[in-house]
């Protein structure tokens, strides 16, 4: 098994090579600040906005992700960052992929990949999508409802179904229970009819929601998924799944610990070896390999009282700016919207300047287009340029070109070797 790990890692680091040169990865060596890179970049590229990928991270996250969680194949949730840099180099590590739609579907084939390595993870899907699946024999699927089984019978009847439970999911910060997952005192009569169509179910899904919080949902979850396998017996069905879905935080590593922890133990005490263990992580993987630099694009001074534009000077002798930058809520910052998102703006270049109250406009023309409303940054200038960390997940996947602002480029960084898993 160690000749077998030394040529897997031989093979991703090859492929890893050529996807570096593919994407035209330069190295990003300790001594470089993110600040000098970002500033090293700006006379290159005439551009407002732009992110700095770093595919080290994520090259991090994977070993980490190994040595926490050795016995769960993580399928990375396409949706939380399709970017195909993201993907190919997830795909040289070996992961598998979690898709939503065709195109995610679609996105993942065009690699190469086979398509045992896709779980058709939505459990609503459209008949047109199911019917690519099975013309591309992407067999594995999530289904939660009696239409979709009867879509599966109709269009898909040889695929390898994953029952996707609702757990609590009161300690994530975004909730999925309201729309998916069905309840547990549901599941045997969803199982039995699968039964009579013939269909093959063979394990049970959950997602404990993004962003959680909590290590005891996944203990409490994968309590659900036993007695679902338990009453699948009864049904006279053996299921050899479990799939533990996303929720894994990317900047945390006492947390992730934690949950890693309780997983590691959970499983074992529950399942036998010949069941397999497989997790749906996104924002884990993405979030934290992106950084977004944009810079100022307009100023305005703001009369603090009441609110209304005004050129002067305040009564107390402070002004309040309202600053419009390159990219917004229609863009990157979408997700503020979405995924409860609190960015940071950071400064490219500090300054000892105290901080004045301040409002970060988008560039668009709707008001709604608020990045941070009633913060305090030292005052900028037209053209100064501001940095976000941790803005790699459910930004650029979300992002649209409201107003004609198109989404901003990546440009990749490596700042870690892939050398031992
Ligand atoms: N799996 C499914 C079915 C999802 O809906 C999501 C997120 O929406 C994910 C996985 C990824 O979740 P996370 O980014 O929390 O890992």
């Amino acid at each position: 098994s160690k000749k077998l790990k030394e040529k897997t890692l031989s093979a991703a680091q090859e492929k890893m090579e050529k996807i570096k040169k593919e994407l035209d990865v330069k190295p990003w060596t300790p001594d470089v600040t993110i600040q000098d890179l970002i500033t090293s970049l700006l006379d290159k590229n005439d551009r407002d906005a732009f992110f700095v990928a770093d595919i080290g991270v994520i090259i991090k996250q994977w070993q980490k992700w190994v040595k926490h969680l050795p016995n769960v194949t993580p399928f990375y949730a396409v949706k939380c960052n399709p970017t195909m840099g993201i993907l190919k180099v997830l795909e040289a590590l070996g992961t598998s992929f979690d898709c939503a739609s065709r195109t995610e579907i679609e996105s993942v084939l065009s690699m190469g990949v086979d398509p045992s390595r896709i779980i058709y993870a939505n459990p609503c899907k459209q008949i047109t999508a199911i019917k690519y699946a099975r013309t591309n024999n992407v067999k594995l699927m999530t289904f939660d409802n009696l239409s979709e089984l009867e879509k599966i019978e109709k269009f898909f009847p040889e695929a390898e179904l994953v029952l996707r439970i609702a757990p609590d999911d009161s300690k994530s910060l975004m909730r999925f229970g309201t729309k998916f997952g069905v309840h547990i005192d549901d599941c045997s009569d969803l199982l039995e009819m699968a039964k009579e169509m013939n269909l093959k179910v063979v394990g049970v899904s959950f997602h404990v929601g993004s962003g959680c919080f909590d290590a005891s949902a996944y203990d409490t979850a994968l309590e659900m998924v036993r007695k679902v396998f338990d009453m699948a017996k009864t049904h006279g069905m053996e299921l050899n799944l479990v799939d533990i879905g996303g929720g894994f935080t990317g900047s945390n590593d006492e947390m992730f610990g934690k949950f890693t922890e309780v997983i590691r133990k959970k499983t074992a005490e529950l399942f036998d070896s010949s069941v397999r263990i497989i997790a749906e992580p996104g924002r884990y993987f993405a979030a934290m390999s992106h950084t977004l630099a944009v810079t100022v694009i307009s100023k305005r001074s703001i009369k603090q009282e009441d609110n209304r534009q005004h050129p002067r000077r305040t009564s107390n002798n402070m002004r309040q700016y309202n600053y419009y930058l390159a990219d917004g809520v229609y863009g990157s910052f979408n997700n503020i919207q979405f995924d409860h998102a609190k960015p940071t703006a950071l400064l490219l270049k500090p300054t000892n300047k105290a901080p004045t109250p301040c409002t970060l406009f988008g560039p668009t023309c709707d008001s709604i287009d608020v990045i941070a409303k009633d913060t305090q940054l030292p005052e900028l200038k037209i053209g100064d340029w501001l940095y976000f960390p941790d803005m790699g997940a459910y930004t650029t996947a979300s992002a649209s070109s409201f107003n004609g602002f198109c989404p901003p480029p990546v440009y990749y960084y490596c700042n870690s070797e892939l050398e031992d898993y």
